[in-house]
Parts: C-alpha cells; sequence; structure tokens
C-alpha cells in the first residue's frame, strides 16, 4: 500500500482537528526518527503509544518494535488507523481515554515502553498516572511543551524546579532528547516542545519512612514558593514543637525556602516528622 505522509492522510479522509483534545500532528521526519532513537527501542519490546493521531509516529513505532498498543480518544481516528495499519500483525488498537484505561491489563504484568506525542491539556495527570499507578513501565518517551518537560528535568535553586521534578525524579532519570519547533505540527502549536526520556531507576531515588508524608511534605513546600518553609508547611497542622524539632534533627534551617531543598533533604525532613508523629501517637 502506498505510504502517505500526514497531510496528504488528513486530505484523504478529510479529517477535521479537535483542538480541545491537543491535536497537532507531526509532520517532520526528523523528529519521528529522533523519537524512535531516543527511546531506545528494540524488537524485543512492547510500546504502548498514547494518542497514535492519523499514525505517523505509530507507523514508525511498529517497524522499530515487537509489539504496538496504541490508546487513541477520537473514534473519527479509529478508522483511519485500523485501514493505514492494516498490514501490521504487531498492532493493537484501542478506543478510549487513557486517563480511563486499566493501562496494567495492556502489559500483562510484562514491561512496557511509553512513546507518546501526548496531548497537552492532559500531559500532568497521563505522567502521575503512569509513575504513581503500579504499572510496569521500563521507559517513558513523551513529546510536551517545553516549559513542562524543563520542570520533569529541573534541579533545586532553579525556577523550574518544583513538585513534578521531585516526583520525577523519585522514580526516574531524565534525559532531554531534543527541541521541536512549531512548524513541525499541524496545526502548529504556540509553543515549542521537547522529547524527554524518563528512564525507571531500579531502586527510588530515596525511601522515606512513609512515602505519603514524604510527597505530601514535597507538595506542601512548593504550595507557596516565596514563603520560607515554617510558614508553608503550617497547614499541614502538624504541632510546631514536633516541626521544630524535626527542622533541627535533620539539619536543615526553617528559614529556607522549599525550592532550595534537595530531594534527600525533603526525605530527611520527612524522616523526622515521621519518627515524632509516632512516637506522639504511641504515647
Ligand atoms: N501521535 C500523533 C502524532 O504525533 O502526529 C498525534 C499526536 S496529538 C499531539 C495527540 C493525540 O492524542 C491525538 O490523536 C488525540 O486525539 C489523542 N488524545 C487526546 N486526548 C487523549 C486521551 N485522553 N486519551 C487518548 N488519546 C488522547
Amino acid at each position: 500500500m502506498e505510504r502517505l505522509n500526514t497531510k496528504e492522510l488528513v486530505k484523504k479522509y478529510g479529517f477535521r482537528f479537535t483542538k480541545s483534545l491537543g491535536q497537532n500532528f507531526l509532520v517532520d521526519p526528523t523528529v519521528v526518527r529522533d523519537i524512535i532513537e531516543g527511546s531506545n527501542i528494540t524488537k524485543a519490546d512492547h510500546v504502548i503509544e498514547i494518542g497514535p493521531g492519523v499514525g505517523t509516529l505509530t507507523r514508525a513505532l511498529l517497524e522499530a518494535a515487537g509489539q504496538v498498543t496504541a490508546v487513541e480518544i477520537d473514534s473519527a481516528l479509529i478508522p483511519i488507523l485500523k485501514e493505514e495499519l492494516k498490514n501490521y500483525d504487531n498492532f493493537r488498537l484501542i478506543e478510549g481515554d487513557v486517563l480511563k484505561t486499566d493501562l496494567k491489563a495492556l502489559t500483562q504484568g510484562a514491561p512496557v515502553k511509553v512513546v507518546a506525542n501526548l496531548p497537552y491539556y492532559v500531559t500532568t495527570p497521563i505522567l502521575l498516572r503512569l509513575l504513581e499507578e503500579d504499572f510496569p513501565w521500563q521507559s517513558i518517551t513523551i513529546m510536551i511543551q517545553k516549559e513542562v518537560a524543563m520542570r520533569l528535568n529541573a534541579g533545586p535553586g532553579t525556577k523550574d524546579y518544583g513538585s513534578l521534578s521531585v516526583l520525577i525524579s523519585y522514580y526516574a532519570d531524565t534525559e532531554l532528547i531534543r527541541l521541536v519547533t512549531p512548524v513541525s505540527f499541524i496545526p502548529q502549536p504556540k509553543v515549542d516542545s521537547l522529547v524527554i526520556r524518563l528512564d525507571r531507576r531500579s531502586q527510588r531515588r530515596v525511601a522515606p519512612k512513609d512515602e505519603q508524608l514524604f510527597f505530601q511534605l514535597v507538595r506542601q513546600s512548593f504550595a507557596m514558593r516565596r514563603k520560607t518553609l515554617h510558614n508553608t508547611l503550617k497547614p499541614m497542622g502538624i504541632d510546631p514543637v514536633i516541626m521544630a524539632d524535626s527542622f533541627a534533627a535533620a539539619g536543615i534551617d526553617p528559614g529556607r525556602r522549599g525550592e532550595t531543598l534537595t530531594i534527600e533533604e525533603f526525605a530527611r525532613l520527612s524522616d523526622e516528622i515521621k519518627e515524632r508523629l509516632g512516637h506522639e501517637e504511641n504515647q
């Protein structure tokens, strides 16, 4: 069958873009090539693609990977994908919202690599779902809005550093792959994009005694960026004496701002709080 490019496919099927679904389709073959190369996929891999569109990236994935499962929400794209990719017996298409799909069931427990040109309106919810659910991802290679990618990749003391940076570094090592400008898409988005790969760490970067408390502490520490930790952590409702003792024991000045703390310092502070809260509960 003749291979049509993105623009030709959109024309052939008279496809109409839905802006609210974040539909910006790739038209630049060099970006497709760099995503495939950057994702390190081989014929041994099962890839999950989120939002295949008219299948531009999907076709390249089908040729590089062992198996590809794609999840697409727009029912108008389903017949196009079925027709255009019918010659690939390693392709499975799921119609649905990735946020409501049982991703773990798609993998049957075996490790997978996620590759996607993500719809930007749901980047963070999709990422949180992939990371926090018990889903066996090995790597996640995604094209996302540049500003969000910078946040995922940021370290302490920088303007991009936030709770998302800490969360990502807890689970993964990150690698920026390339910048993609609006001309690589139809229709063109208003912002630059970056391709970034997250590689799952074999061990979490830190091992807090209470993971829930650790994440609560991280989120709250960035809730009011201009305030000191002493002030911004007050809404957690922890006894001020316990807080003061925990800061002292962790060797962290409560006059610092959350954005200056390393992930190790967050873990240390959360463990000191946990220990004192535990003592209080046992009394
Ligand atoms: N992969 C194609 C490409 O690179 O040309 C399309 C990428 S486009 C940025 C995002 C795709 O995600 C669209 O096909 C859109 O319909 C789909 N999408 C949007 N929200 C989704 C959701 N919640 N679940 C699954 N797919 C979604």
